[in-house]
C-alpha cells in the first residue's frame, strides 16, 4: 500500500537532518508529515566538521570545540572575531535526534531510496520495494549523475586520526590549518592539527589531486608525520573520506523553476566550495531558506553563488587540475602576504572586488593569467 506524505528527505546526513531541523523549527511539521530515508543502516560518527564564523546566531550544542587562535605558516594569529569551531558527527547527529524524535509527525525509514519520480501532485519513490508519495522531495547523496569528463574534477581526501598523546607536546590553545611542510608528493597536500587538549587531538592529512588518497597510504603518511615531530600517540579514531571538488554542482540560477518538485539539497546542490570543501555552514543556511520557502510558498532557492567566486574557484581548480602541486605554493603565499582575517572573509566570499583584486595581485598573477587564456571562463 501506497504511503503519503507531505516532504520526503532523502539521506539523513548534513544537509538533511538541516533541512528537517529547520522545518521543525518553522512549525512546518506541526501539522504536515516528514518521511526522512536513510540507506546506511550504521551511520556512526563518519566525520568531523569544522567551520568558522563571528555569530551565525544559532547555538550550537553539538559543537564540542573551538578556538579563537590558528597556527598558520608557523605562525600562531588570532582570528578575531572569526572563531574556528570543531563538531563530531555523531554530536550532530544525537542532537537533531534528540530535537526531533518526540514529534509523531516525523517518519525515520532505513533503505536506500531508488530515483524519484515525478507523478501527478507530486512525486513517488520505491524503498525496499514499498512505495511512498510526497507533495517535495529533497535529495542528498546521490553525486554520481552529475559529475562528467567535461566538468573539472578533483579530489579532496582526507584521512585523519584522532589521537591520545602519549608524549610530545602540542600546543592546546590553537589550531594548525593548512601546513604545507608534508611531502606533497607531486600532489597538493596538507595536514590539520586539531587539539582538544595537550593530550589529544585530531590530526588530519588533505589531499588535492585527480586521484583519491588511498587510506592506508594516508596512514602511512600520518605515522611518518607524527614519528618527525616526535609525537607517539595512540590512535583512537580513523576518519576516512573523500569529496568532489567540481564545478558540475553550481547553479546558475537562484531559484528553482516553479513546477519542480524534486529539490537538491546537501554537495549535489552546490554546498561544498570547489576550492575548500567547506559547506557545512552553508547547508545550515541553504535548510534554513528551504523552509522558509515552504512557510510562505514561495520559490525554492538554490544554493547560488556570485558569478565571480564561480569564476575564481574554476581559475584554481584548472591550475590544480594542470600543476597539482602549485597549491602549497599559491595557499602559502596568500597566507603569508594577507592578513588571516581577509582571507577567511575571503573564502567565505563576503568580500567585496576592490579587496579580491588586491589579494590577486599579491599572488602569483602570471600564472592566473596563463590559465585564464587557457581556459577561459571555463
Ligand atoms: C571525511 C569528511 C570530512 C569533512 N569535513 C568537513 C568540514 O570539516 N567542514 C565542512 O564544512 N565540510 C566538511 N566535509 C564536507 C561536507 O560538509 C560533508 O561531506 C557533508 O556531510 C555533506 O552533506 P550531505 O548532506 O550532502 O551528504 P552526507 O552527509 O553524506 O549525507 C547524505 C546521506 O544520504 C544517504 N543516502 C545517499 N543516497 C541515498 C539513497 N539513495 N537513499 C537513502 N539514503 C541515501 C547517505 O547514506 C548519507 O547518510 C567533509 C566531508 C568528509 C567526507
Amino acid at each position: 500500500m501506497k504511503k503519503n506524505y507531505n516532504y520526503i528527505i532523502q539521506g539523513a546526513g548534513a544537509s538533511g537532518l538541516w533541512l528537517a531541523y529547520w522545518m521543525q523549527k518553522s512549525g512546518l511539521l506541526a501539522t504536515s508529515n516528514l518521511l526522512i530515508i536513510e540507506g546506511d543502516a550504521h551511520k556512526s560518527n563518519d566525520r568531523t566538521w569544522c567551520f568558522w564564523e563571528t555569530n551565525s546566531g544559532e547555538t550550537m550544542p553539538f559543537v564540542n570545540h573551538n578556538w579563537q587562535h590558528i597556527t598558520i605558516l608557523g605562525q600562531k594569529q588570532s582570528i578575531a572575531p572569526y572563531r574556528y569551531n570543531h563538531c563530531r558527527s555523531i554530536d550532530f547527529y544525537h542532537w537533531i535526534h534528540s530535537l526531533l524524535d518526540t514529534n509523531a509527525n516525523i517518519h525515520w525509514l532505513k533503505g536506500w531510496a531508488d530515483a524519484p519520480v515525478v507523478v501527478a501532485g507530486g512525486i513517488e519513490v520505491t524503498v525496499n520495494g514499498d512505495i511512498y508519495s510526497g507533495k517535495w522531495y529533497f535529495k542528498s547523496g546521490d553525486t554520481a549523475e552529475k559529475e562528467t569528463k567535461k566538468t573539472i574534477h578533483l579530489w579532496q581526501s582526507f584521512v585523519g586520526w584522532r589521537v591520545k598523546i602519549v608524549s610530545g607536546a602540542i600546543d592546546a590553545t590553537c589550531a594548525t590549518l593548512m601546513d604545507f611542510s608534508i611531502p606533497q608528493n607531486n600532489k597538493t597536500r596538507f595536514l590539520y592539527v586539531l587539539p582538544m587538549s595537550d593530550r589529544e587531538a585530531l590530526i588530519e592529512v588533505t589531499q588535492f589531486d585527480c586521484e583519491k588518497l588511498d587510506k592506508e597510504k594516508g596512514q602511512q603518511l600520518l605515522t611518518e608525520i607524527c614519528a618527525s615531530r616526535g609525537w607517539q600517540t595512540d590512535v583512537l579514531e580513523l576518519e576516512y573520506g573523500a569529496i568532489p571538488m567540481s564545478s558540475a554542482y553550481d547553479n546558475k540560477e537562484p531559484y528553482w523553476p516553479l513546477e519542480s518538485r524534486i529539490i537538491d539539497i546537501g554537495v549535489v546542490a552546490g554546498a561544498l566550495k570547489p576550492t575548500t570543501g567547506y559547506g557545512f555552514l552553508r547547508m545550515m543556511h541553504h535548510g534554513k531558506a528551504l523552509a522558509e520557502a515552504l512557510t510562505l510558498n514561495t520559490p525554492m532557492p538554490k544554493i547560488y553563488r556570485k558569478m565571480r567566486f564561480r569564476f575564481y574557484d574554476r581559475l584554481l581548480l584548472n591550475i590544480l587540475v594542470d600543476y597539482p602541486w602549485r597549491g602549497k605554493s599559491i595557499f602559502e603565499r596568500l597566507f603569508a602576504r594577507i592578513k588571516v582575517t581577509t582571507v577567511l572573509k575571503f573564502l567565505d566570499e563576503g568580500t567585496n572586488f576592490w579587496e579580491e583584486m588586491q589579494i590577486f595581485c599579491r599572488l602569483q598573477v602570471a600564472l592566473f593569467v596563463k590559465i585564464l587564456f587557457r581556459y577561459g571562463g571555463r
